[in-house]
């Protein structure tokens, strides 16, 4: 069984109204391909996932944390491969394989159990802005090759987990196109993720609730675990717009960029039911703050990934070296200690960063 097309032909699928969830099997909606995909949402097929014999919930559910990997396209850009818009970090699957090679075996070096894919920008719609729409499928496959290879290299379980990010700018949600688009792309980027072998699927950086859910349900279709993390602010600016030494600004009630809440985020999700719900790319001064709240409104597996440096309009990132290893890692212990299951780093994140926190996650 290699695909999600002939897995959800081999098991067996009931009719309207939906299952829930019940004694570790889940139920789920099913798609066999983009044809069928509209039917089956529609209809409500659903397959059995049974979380108790899946690797990723069996090791999630031993309470010991999780480590996530760094950044990848910042990691690109500071060793010198081109990152430039639109294709931002899909440019190295062409340009840079080996590269992006070397980051995924640096963070396992670094101690990760989780790698994610190189996918975050090899939507269709991204790559028709470069003129190589064509390409979309090989594109996401070869780099979930890339993370395989790595992950098979070390004699240790990895956890290969499938990109999948907003269809447009994370920090933009007035962008976030139609629910039409976003059923059509999300499937079929779930779908290449899946069927190239992912371990679980990360639906990341999501700025609005629309797209997080369209996106983790396409997700959820495919079989696979689904982590579902969101891009947050003080009352829902945009992390780059921040002013960090503004205190009263800092504080005030964290929001996803769409302006709605973290509270509501984590109900809208509740009829996926993902492994886990994180918060991702967000600077350390407010990120702690994140956490309680997510704590608060979800009683399941939550997990953090923070960002060092800031966005850039041209770039696409600006590195710095505010924040180090080490600090990073004294704060993200604090997280650990309260209970997060996954941790790891976003945006400005290196290796060094993954190797810290190793050092606290033992
Ligand atoms: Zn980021």
């Amino acid at each position: 069984m290699d695909t999600a097309g002939e897995m959800a032909e081999s098991l067996p699928r009931t009719s309207f109204p939906r299952r829930r969830e019940s004694s570790g099997r889940h139920w789920i909606p099913v798609f066999t391909g983009m044809t069928e995909f509209a039917r089956t949402i529609s209809y409500g097929d659903y397959i059995v996932i049974d979380r108790q014999a899946n690797p990723f919930f069996q090791r999630l559910s031993t309470g010991r944390p999780l480590l996530l990997d760094g950044a990848t396209g910042t990691e690109l850009q500071r060793r010198g491969v081109d990152t430039g818009l639109p294709l931002w970090s899909a440019r190295a699957l062409i340009e840079a394989p080996a590269v992006l090679q070397a980051i995924h075996a640096d963070y396992l070096d670094a101690g990760a159990d989780i790698i994610t894919t190189n996918t975050f920008r090899t939507h269709r719609r991204t790559l028709e802005r470069a003129g190589i729409g064509a390409r979309t499928r090989e594109l996401t496959q070869l780099a979930v090759q890339l993370a395989q290879v790595a992950a098979q290299s070390v004699d240790r379980k990895i956890f290969v987990a499938g990109s999948m990010s907003p269809l447009e700018d994370c920090y933009a949600p007035e962008l976030v196109p139609p629910a039409g688009d976003l059923w059509i792309e999300h499937a079929e980027m779930a779908r290449d993720l899946a069927q190239a072998g992912c371990d679980l699927l990360l639906v990341e950086t999501m700025n609005t609730i629309r797209e997080a859910v369209i996106a983790a349900r396409c997700a959820a279709a495919t079989g696979l675990p689904v982590c579902v993390s969101f891009v947050v602010g003080p009352a829902g600016l945009p992390p780059d717009q921040v002013n960090l030494t503004n205190a009263e600004e800092t504080r005030s009630e964290l929001k996803l960029l769409s302006g709605e809440s973290i509270v509501a985020a984590v109900a809208a999700l509740r009829s996926v039911n993902p492994a886990a719900i994180l918060i991702n790319c967000v600077p350390l001064a407010f990120i702690d703050r994140a956490f309680e709240e997510l704590r608060a409104a979800h009683s399941g597996p939550i997990g953090l990934y923070a960002n060092v440096g800031h966005a850039d309009d041209q770039v696409g990132w600006t590195l710095t070296d505010d924040v180090l290893p080490a600090a990073y890692a004294r704060q993200a212990q604090q997280w650990v200690q309260h209970g997060a299951a996954i941790v790891g780093g976003c945006c400005g994140t290196t290796p060094a960063h993954i190797a810290a926190l190793r050092q606290i996650i033992l």
